[in-house]
This record gives C-alpha cells, structure tokens and sequence, in this order.
C-alpha cells in the first residue's frame, strides 16, 4: 500500500524534472543572400544551433559569387585554364545540377552565371541589358560544357567565358545538410526554412502534420495561398515575387530562361517541390518553373527515377488558379 504514493511521487518529480528542462528557442542567421529561421524542438544544449550555423556559414561562403575567394569564384576563374579540384559539397551540388539540366534540356541550367550576372540580377542594381549583350552573354552558357570528372573531382569548362551560379541550388544543399545534424544530434523534429526553402524536419508528437503555407505571389505577406498539410519532408518554392525588379513599367524577376537569355515567361506565377531531398526540391522547383506546367507535368515521372523518390507539383497559374498533381 505504501508503494502507490512513492510511485506517484515519483511520477510527479520526473514530470516535474522533464518539463523544467530547457526547450531550445529558434534561432535566425543571415545566409545565402536571405534569411534563415530554425527552430529546433525538444531538449538539448544549445550547441547543434552552433554546429548548424557554423555549417551553413561555411556553405555559404563556398557557394558565394560575392566572394572573391570562395570556391565557387576560384573554380570560375580557374576552370577556364585547366581542370580545377573541388570538395565534396561542391561535387554533390555540381553532379546534380548537371543532372538535372540534363533531364530538363537546360530549364535548370547552372552555366547561367554570366547572363545572371549581365541583369545584375544578384546584385543591388538589376536592370534590363541590352539585347545584344544578352545574346553575347547567352551564347557562353551551355553547361554541356562544363566536364566534371567524378572521379578525380575536378571541374574543366571547354568554354573560357563560362561561370557557374549555384543560386538555384545551394540553399536546397544547405537544408539537407541541417537535416543531417539533426539526425547525428537525434533531434526530435525541427523547421528549417532557409529563406522559403522549407525542410519540416522529423515528426511533430502524436499525429500533429506539419502546415506549410504556399505564399500567394499576389500577396506574399498575406495570408497563403494554400496550406499543405505533411509529414517531414521538403517545401521548396520558386516563384516570381522573390526577387524582381521593375523598369519601363515592366516586372523583370531572377529566374531565367537560358534559350531566350530574359526571364521565364512559362504561364507560371510559381511552382512548388514537396519530397524529401531539400536537394532535389529546389533544382526542380527552378527548372519546372522555366520548363512551365505542361513539360514539367511530363517530365515528373524522370525526377523520380532521378531522385528516387516521390515528388509532389503545386503551380500557381498566371492567372492564380492553383493546380496539385501528385
Ligand atoms: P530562390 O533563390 O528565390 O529560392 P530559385 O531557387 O529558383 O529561387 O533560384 C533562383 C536563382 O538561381 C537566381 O537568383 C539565379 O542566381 C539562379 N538562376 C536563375 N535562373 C536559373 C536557371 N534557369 N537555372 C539555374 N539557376 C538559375
Ligand atoms: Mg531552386
């Protein structure tokens, strides 16, 4: 009989002791041009905040145009002359741009550097180029001119005006890269929301889904234009109001068409990745906006082989219908 209240007591100082233990707050860094939200649940010191941020900075700096000295400058100055030497990060991020350019015919094209650099579009000054200064710059973007040797892990570009822009992809690496500590870290579930480049991280307790708005390119500080309901994966969104400009009246956004050298004009106000790669998410997002609904609809079937995986569509149609395919 005297077991049952030391039992209760027991319970009650273990309930006690588990909730005072300190629940991480999130966390906000500035990387990749944008801002970085991460919120890690459950408890646990506050060193993985510190792990991540120093991993995302690190990233940051090897994928940064800005940067002199990062890696992706030293490769496009240095793959012009001869075969240069990449890291891991960078190999993982340049084979699966290149397959995807491949399987896209170029919507996803990560040659584009010297064109992207030509609007400015990265830059504090975007503006509308000259036509034949686009055509100049258009004709040094073929990425089948880039040879990566996977095997040596070198990077040679056979054309010496070409330069490499991972602005499509590397957020997307990025996320995956935070999933992974979180893992190595056991943490239970997390958001990570690189600049809308959302990973749902784990699942949330009982049979809580994670609800993720898609913005209303119309409104993207109202309310979403949709909410998706989902397990952890990835939420990955390209769309025309996240970086633009506007001249003569016109709407110029970043993301690109290769084959015209001007902003996509494909029907589409965004499209949206949902599948777990934060990787995949993000190439795909880009390209299946270039490519439009109706080839990347068709093309879906191949990113699935490619990725191997699973991968929902939403588009926001020009004039605001939203279409799901699964
Ligand atoms: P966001 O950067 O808003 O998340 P995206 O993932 O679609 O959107 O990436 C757009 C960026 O990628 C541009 O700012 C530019 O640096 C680069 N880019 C633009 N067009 C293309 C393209 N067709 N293929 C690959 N990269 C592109
Ligand atoms: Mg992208």
């Amino acid at each position: 009989m005297k077991k049952l209240p030391a039992l209760i007591l027991l319970l009650t100082m273990s309930f006690i002791f588990f909730s005072c233990k300190k629940q991480m707050s999130p966390q906000i860094f500035r990387a990749f041009g944008t801002v970085c939200f991460i919120n890690l649940y459950g408890d646990g010191d506050e060193s993985a905040y510190t792990e991540i941020k120093t991993r995302l900075m690190k990233l940051d700096g090897k994928f940064n145009l800005h940067r002199e000295r990062s890696e992706i400058s030293l490769v496009n100055k240095g793959a012009k002359t001869g075969p240069v030497e990449v890291d891991e990060d960078f190999a993982i991020v340049l084979e699966t741009a290149l397959k995807t350019a491949e399987f896209t015919d170029g919507s996803f094209n990560p040659a584009l550097g010297k064109l992207i650099n030509l609007w400015g579009i990265n830059s504090d000054n975007p503006h509308l180029p000259l036509v034949k200064d686009i055509e100049e710059a258009r004709a040094h973007c073929d990425w089948r001119k880039i040879v990566f040797d996977k095997e040596k892990q070198t990077v040679f570009f056979e054309d010496k005006e070409l330069s490499l822009d991972f602005g499509a992809i590397a957020k997307g690496y990025a996320a995956d890269e935070i999933a992974r500590i979180c893992e190595e870290r056991k943490i239970r579930y997390a958001m990570i929301d690189l600049g809308g480049n959302v990973l749902a991280f784990g699942s949330k307790p009982g049979r809580q889904k994670w609800q993720i708005g898609i913005k209303n390119p119309d409104e993207p500080r109202g309310d979403p234009i949709k909410v998706l309901s989902v397990d952890g994966c990835s939420v990955v969104t390209s769309g025309i109001y996240e970086r633009f400009f506007m001249q003569n009246g016109r709407v110029y956004h970043h993301i690109i068409d290769g084959t015209t050298g001007f902003p996509a004009e494909s029907g589409l106000k965004s499209v949206t990745i949902i599948c777990n790669s934060s990787l995949a998410a993000d190439a795909l997002s880009t390209a299946f906006f270039v490519a439009g609904k109706g080839r990347a609809v068709s093309l879906k079937a191949e990113a699935e082989k490619i990725f191997n995986e699973k991968i929902k569509l939403v588009f926001v149609e020009e004039d605001s219908t939203v279409v799901s395919v699964d």
